[in-house]
């Protein structure tokens, strides 16, 4: 039986009573424990800045050259705080509620209240910084709206929102570093996890550079090492965004939750090539001022600007009047789906909407759209070749955030003892959907301030006796690291690692992406073993194991996405309902939205690893909703 270890209480005191009751280590003994934290996005940044600023000696690992190089840079949009600097009736209750709501109520409300109340604090302590937030005329701090909520509570900067919250958390760690509390490990790729006596207590990892295996023992393991959108192989996420920590640390115990509850993001640019092998999102705050539209013909070939206002549908307003634009992602995504296969979608393909700035740019003027958009134009026209000032940018959904991930207690603690999971890795309090500007949320709220609280109460209540590297379950971890990586370079088949990847995520996409179906899960669920058993016999990497191998790095990233597919189609099988970003054809109202089986699946999925080709094995934690009444989600 999974122990979610909410505290009891209502739910406004439950973070605070958890506080209270977690024990602390003295200052003088902290630096008498060590921490390891393999990422350094912002949940890993934060986190290892915060335990470092704390005393504890801290070693942060992370497989770029710098921190700075984290997949959370791309961010773009936004971050959500419940401040209500708008006055617009915002408050804590309201952003759980709406989270709850977005997450299509797949997910523990406990956590997700604690995530309303802490982002308050985010933003002071991100201003603290320096981050430097966009600001109205008067100076005060500026808001604008994301989808699935109406009021304006994201804070931002400009289309840079990541970079400058992650320059921010950077810079608290390389305090930390400066100070000698945090060491970076950077270039160096987790690839297995070590347990002692039952409790993660190191991890093995490669240098990229030189291709050395190396053990690391310490007293406790934080995994933030980002999300998984990366097994479609197409995504919006950075090209070396992988799942194997997260995916090696499930073969050693961790149970995996909801793997298959994944974001198609609405507003990407369209796919313009068989040999793309990157999707770029164009951010969700677009969708504050830009109107979403297809022709209200089929097959319509004139140019956008030639077809009226009466010929154009703007689907999204007539069908959801109350949120419009500005419904939330999984919503808006399916619609464009819907609307495309109708045989009204735009360019090349006809896999497009129109996203429409005129209408902006007259009520605005052009300045005002620049100054808040202006990068993302660039971007756009530096992609298309188009002028979105002058012409409709064309979008379409991509693959963007994955809900899924290691399932965690409300301490962020996995069911590995000793093995604490944040930001995007953990299955997290999205449920079924994300709405926009949560990510960062919760990244930062887990780096900054939950697992500083929960892993110094591990350290003062667990006894630890002292582990070295010559642990015999370190050499054992290590060898088994060693001889993998080594069957990969020994196939010298036919076919590169990006073949295979492609393969898969065109499976998976096809399978388990935007509509799921019992026959086409099935499918897949017969054509990945049959992948990934030619992967292990026809793979062909180039190069040695002792020297930078980029083939290498693929390769290995690519033989757990093969495994995870499986496990994401598995779970999706399972799951006959439809829930947020989780649509099973098979369960739907009748005007073709999301349908829930609250009755049979209100829990979330966790999975036990058994070995491979064997089934896991489904534990359920049930989902219990005592202050956001279960409802059929509406936006209309
Ligand atoms: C284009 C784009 C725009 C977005 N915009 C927004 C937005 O506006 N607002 C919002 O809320 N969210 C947004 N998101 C989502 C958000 O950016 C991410 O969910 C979040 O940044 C993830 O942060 P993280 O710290 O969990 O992981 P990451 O930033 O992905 O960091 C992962 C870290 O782990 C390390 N790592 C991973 N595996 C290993 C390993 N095996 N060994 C060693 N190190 C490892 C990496 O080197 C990296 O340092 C966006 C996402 C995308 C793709």
């Amino acid at each position: 039986m999974l122990d979610a270890r909410t505290p009891s209480g209502p739910i406004e005191q439950k973070w605070d009573k958890c506080r209270y009751e977690m024990k602390l280590v003295n200052p003088t003994n902290r630096r008498k424990h060590s921490v390891i934290v393999v990422g350094a996005g912002l949940a890993g940044a934060a986190a290892a800045a915060t335990l470092g600023q704390q005393g504890y000696h801290v070693h942060c690992f992370s497989y770029h050259d710098t921190p700075r190089r984290a997949h959370s840079i791309a961010a773009q949009g936004g971050i959500n705080a419940a401040k209500n600097y708008r006055n617009d009736g915002d408050s804590v209750l309201r952003l759980f509620k709406d989270t709850v709501k977005g997450g299509d109520f797949r997910a523990r409300e406990a956590n997700v209240f604690r995530l309303a109340e802490v982002s308050v604090n985010i933003i002071d302590q991100c201003v603290a910084q320096g981050v430097p937030f966009a600001r109205e005329y008067g100076g005060l701090l500026d808001n604008r709206s994301f989808g699935g909520v109406q009021v304006e509570r994201t804070f931002y900067a400009r289309g840079q929102t990541g970079q400058q919250l992650l320059l921010g958390a950077y810079q608290a760690l390389e305090e930390q570093v400066a100070a000698g509390r945090v060491t970076m490990h950077v270039r160096s790729e987790l690839l297995d996890v070590v347990i002692v006596s039952g409790r993660a207590r190191g991890i093995v990892t490669r240098d990229l550079v030189t291709g050395q295996i190396e053990c690391h023992a310490a007293d406790v393991v934080v995994l933030a090492t980002g999300g998984y959108s990366n097994v479609f192989y197409l995504s919006t996420n950075a090209k070396a965004s992988n799942c194997t920590a997260i995916w090696r640390a499930h073969r050693r115990g961790a149970l995996f939750g909801n793997p298959c509850f994944t974001q198609i993001h609405p507003t990407c640019i369209p796919l313009s090539s068989e040999h793309q092998s990157k999707l770029t999102l164009m951010s969700e705050s677009l969708r504050n001022d830009g109107r979403v539209w297809v022709p209200k013909k089929k097959g319509e070939t004139r140019p956008p600007n030639d077809i009226h206002e009466g010929e154009r549908d703007y689907y999204l307003e007539n069908r959801y009047p109350s949120f419009g634009n500005l419904v939330p992602r999984d919503v808006a995504s399916r619609n464009a789906k819907e609307v495309c296969d109708e045989g009204r979608g735009v360019g090349p393909h006809g896999q497009g909407v129109y996203l429409d700035f005129a209408d902006a740019i007259h009520r605005l003027g052009m300045q005002t759209v620049r100054e808040k958009y202006g990068n993302l134009f660039d971007i756009y026209q530096r992609i298309t070749g188009e002028d979105a000032y002058l012409v409709p940018m064309r979008i379409y959904p991509a693959p963007h955030y994955t809900m899924g991930g290691l399932w965690v207690d409300y301490h962020l603690m996995s069911t590995v003892p000793g093995l604490f999971v944040g930001g995007e890795a953990n299955f997290s309090d999205h449920g079924a959907n994300r709405l926009g500007a949560s990510a960062l949320m919760q990244g930062l709220s887990d780096g900054y301030f939950i697992l500083p609280a929960t892993v110094p109460d591990y350290l003062a209540s667990t006894k630890l006796d002292a582990v070295a590297t010559s642990d015999p379950a370190f050499e054992e971890a290590k060898t088994e690291v060693k001889a993998r990586i080594d069957k990969l370079l020994a196939i010298r088949g036919k076919r590169s690692p990006d073949s295979f990847h492609k393969e898969l995520g065109r499976i998976v996409w096809d399978n388990c992406g935007m509509a799921r179906s019992d026959a086409g899960l099935r499918k897949a669920l017969a054509r990945i073993p049959e992948l990934r058993e030619e992967f292990w016999n026809n793979l062909c990497i180039v190069g040695t194991g002792e020297e930078l191998n980029q083939s290498l790095e693929k390769a290995n990233r690519i033989s757990d996405f093969l495994e995870l597919a499986e496990l994401m189609c598995i779970d999706a099988l399972d799951r006959t309902e439809s829930c947020g970003g989780h649509f099973r054809v098979e369960s739907q109202t009748p005007d073709g939205e999301a349908k829930r089986d609250d009755a049979n699946f209100s829990y979330t999925a966790t999975w036990e690893w058994q070995g491979l080709g064997q089934a896991p094995t489904l534990h359920k934690e049930p989902l219990n909703f005592e202050y956001v009444p279960l409802s059929q989600r509406s936006y209309k």
